[in-house]
């Protein structure tokens, strides 16, 4: 079997979860799988890299850099020890002189106050650059013979949208012709993440962006199936964090998968689902923790079972934008321009809905996009295309997903009614063509009890019949 496992920062963040992961890759090489290993930084040094890069601009001395150096070498370097003894030296040695290129790059950006997306970009790599040694190594203590990509070396080919970055499908064949080769003799360990422009700029996938690596990676090969290795049993009926009876959806479809990731369930990077989708490859999303059990597994088709609603998802880094004004009443192209200028600053609209007096049109975005959005917007107001713009940063989207509402009527009914009985407001609704998912905006405060009331209503904490 072909097949790429991407373990998530949580499943490489010490000796003890590196040892797990590497026992989950020999199991599968010693039954002669075909295999490609994509890593994620460790747990929280992603974060740490954006501080220090971001506090740059601003700070006084710079003493922010030798914070994160001496915590990036003492994290990396010790566990280095514990799992990779006989590669210490070689491998500490690779380790040591990327943290000392990345310290020069900060001080770079320090002293020039001035952190382009660029630099950004190449800073917060250095997450997963210098986790893929460590990774690497610790295989090659294992007997397995392994080698160390970085995302461009493994041929990932990217747009220039520097921190949301998207494969280009030109990338395909040159992850192919540089990935099967190696495969055949090593088990390659590729920096997740990461990719580069067709300049040979470094880009980044957007947050969580390792998922997507690996279903772009896997789609190119042509991978038997995608493993996502990760700190919960599988794909939940919500976030077990909000929940803690959310059970583990043991299948369910792309295009849920899609719907539940695109609305904010941090389990899967929002873009990963389509490589795979694309190529009908299997993606199996599985806990390092608990690697005996099946979790949970994506792929085509409708995955309808006797349960109209399959999950329920929620995001609240978002903000609502009113625009209002009776000139917009049968006025073609408002919209145009409205969606045209937001586009220009690459703001993504992710719920829309407009009444049918036209009226008013309300855009949901993300939250820290709203000042741009705001500006990019205000000339359409000085040329009276409308009479008001307003932003409301109170607000969160929840959405109830599952392909077994589509053609079933009532499901909204039930939403709504569960809500309103539960006395929380409902500012916005939308529902998707595709009818597999229903969103909606209430106040930030009613978020969380709105999963709540929705996980109660449908049920989702019992076992599917
Ligand atoms: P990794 O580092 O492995 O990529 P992430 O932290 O990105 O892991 O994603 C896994 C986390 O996503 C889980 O620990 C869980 O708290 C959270 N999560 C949110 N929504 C869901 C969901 N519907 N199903 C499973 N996990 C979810
Ligand atoms: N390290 C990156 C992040 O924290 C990518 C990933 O973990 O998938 O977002
Ligand atoms: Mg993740």
């Amino acid at each position: 079997m072909k097949l790429i496992m991407k373990f998530g920062g949580t499943s490489v963040q010490d000796a003890d979860s590196v040892r797990r992961a590497v026992n989950i890759v020999y199991d599968r090489y010693s039954e002669h799988d075909l295999l490609a290993v994509v890593v994620s930084a460790k747990r929280g040094v992603t974060d740490r890299l954006i501080t220090c890069a971001e506090a740059m601009i601003n700070s006084k001395d710079a003493e922010e850099v030798a914070d994160l150096v001496s915590f990036l070498t003492e994290s990396h370097l010790t566990t280095l020890k514990e799992v990779a003894p006989d590669f210490y030296d070689e491998t500490g040695e690779i380790i040591k002189r990327r943290i000392e290129n990345l310290q020069d790059f900060l001080f770079a950006i320090y002293h020039l106050r001035e952190l382009t997306v660029r630099s950004r970009d190449y800073i917060i790599s250095f997450g997963e650059r210098l986790n893929a040694p460590l990774i690497s190594a610790a295989l090659r203590q294992r007997g397995i013979p392994s080698m160390v990509l970085d995302g461009c070396e493994a041929g990932i080919l990217t747009t220039e949208n520097h921190g949301d970055a998207i494969a280009l499908p030109s990338g395909e064949v040159r992850i192919k012709t540089r990935l099967e080769p190696v495969m055949k003799y090593s088990v390659p360990v590729i920096t997740g993440f990461m990719g580069c422009s067709e300049k040979g700029v470094v880009t980044t996938l957007g947050r969580s962006g390792s998922d997507y690596s690996a279903t772009i990676i896997g789609a190119a090969i042509n991978a038997d199936e995608i493993w996502i290795w990760t700190d919960v049993d599988g794909i939940m009926t919500t976030d077990p964090r909000m929940v803690p009876k959310a059970r583990v959806i043991p299948r369910i479809s792309y295009i849920e998968v899609m719907e539940l990731s695109y609305f904010g369930a941090k389990v899967m990077h929002s873009r990963s689902i389509e490589p795979a989708m694309q190529k009908g490859i299997p993606v199996r999303v599985k806990n390092t923790f608990n690697p005996g059990f099946s979790g949970t597994l994506i792929e085509g088709g409708e995955q309808k079972d006797s349960r109209v609603v399959k999950a329920i998802t929620y995001i609240d880094k978002v903000a609502a934008i009113t625009i209002t004004g009776a000139q917009m009443v049968g006025r073609p192209g408002v919209a145009q321009h409205i969606f045209s200028l937001l586009a220009r600053h690459q703001i993504n609209v992710m719920m829309i809905s407009q009444g049918s007096s036209e009226a008013n049109i309300t855009l949901i975005i993300e939250a820290h996009q709203v000042r741009t959005a705001m500006d990019a917007l205000m000339p359409l107001k000085e040329r009276c295309v409308f009479r008001d713009i307003s932003a409301n940063e109170d607000v969160c989207a929840v959405a109830v997903v599952g392909s077994g509402m589509a053609g079933m009527a009532g499901t909204a009914g039930r939403t709504f009614s569960a809500l309103g009985k539960a006395g929380i407001n409902v500012m916005m609704i939308t529902q998707g063509s595709s009818e597999v998912n229903i969103s909606f905006v209430v106040r930030q405060e009613d978020g969380p009890k709105a999963v709540q009331v929705l996980h109660d209503e449908f049920n989702l904490t019992q076992m599917e019949v």
